[in-house]
């Protein structure tokens, strides 16, 4: 009996087994629905065998130890492969990143603003100082403004009269067009007469304020841009 349970134990892990030692050994196997999911899963099987009927052959403390600790040392040879892999991929980056670099493992950069070559800190420093970056952001704001502006001198201006935005052509200029500059000198004026007379308010009707016109800025233009 020991010997026919030695024998049996050993058929839990078969590496082989023929048909007429199955046929010979087993006379019939229950196979019960299966429970769990994952490695959580188990099914449980009977096989009652021939001579002896069913026979507990579960496995003993020792076995069950045995098998956890095969179980952590694959699970230890796979994690440290694939340390091994990881390890081997950011070498081959580094390496790449020195040739990159002329074979030099400190990566300089060349200052965009003043042209020094330096090590940087960080990959994102772009310029070689504060200073040179503070500097380079002027001059860009500088260039957006100039670009904005485009061949006109001065700053583009909102005409106090109509409210029409236009290019003066001096430093002195207030207003769109001649015909704002009048109206605004007259509306001056007439508030100076009104002031005058002891009228607190002008008559709003007395001044007409054109509409803006698309035509105004740019009949100025052409006038005074040939
Ligand atoms: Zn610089
Ligand atoms: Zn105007």
């Amino acid at each position: 009996m020991q010997h026919f349970i030695s024998l049996i134990r050993k058929c839990k892990n078969p590496t082989e087994i023929s048909d007429s030692m199955f046929n010979e050994l087993v006379d019939k196997i229950v196979v019960y629905e299966a429970e769990g999911a994952g490695n959580a899963r188990t099914q449980k099987v009977d096989i009652y065998f021939n001579y002896v009927g069913q026979v507990d052959i579960a496995y003993t403390e020792e076995e069950l130890a045995e098998l956890k600790a095969q179980k952590e040392q694959e699970e230890r040879q796979h994690m440290e492969k694939q340390r091994k892999r990881e390890k081997a991929y950011r070498e081959k980056r580094k390496a790449k990143k020195i040739t990159e670099n002329g074979g030099e493992i400190i990566k300089t950069k060349t200052c965009p603003h003043c042209g020094k070559v330096f090590t940087p800190t960080s990959n994102r420093q772009l310029f070689c100082s504060r200073e040179c970056w503070n500097q380079a952001r002027q001059e860009q704001k500088e260039a957006a403004r100039e670009a904005e502006r485009g061949t006109h001198y001065y700053r583009q201006r909102t005409c106090a009269v109509c409210g029409h935005s236009y290019w003066p052509t001096h430093s002195q200029q207030e207003f769109c067009s001649d015909e704002c500059r009048r109206i605004n000198h007259n509306k001056k004026t007439l508030e100076f007469y009104h002031k005058k007379k002891g009228n607190p308010k002008p008559d709003p009707e007395a001044v007409p304020t054109p509409k803006p016109k698309e035509d105004n800025a740019d009949d100025y233009h052409e006038k005074f841009h040939p």
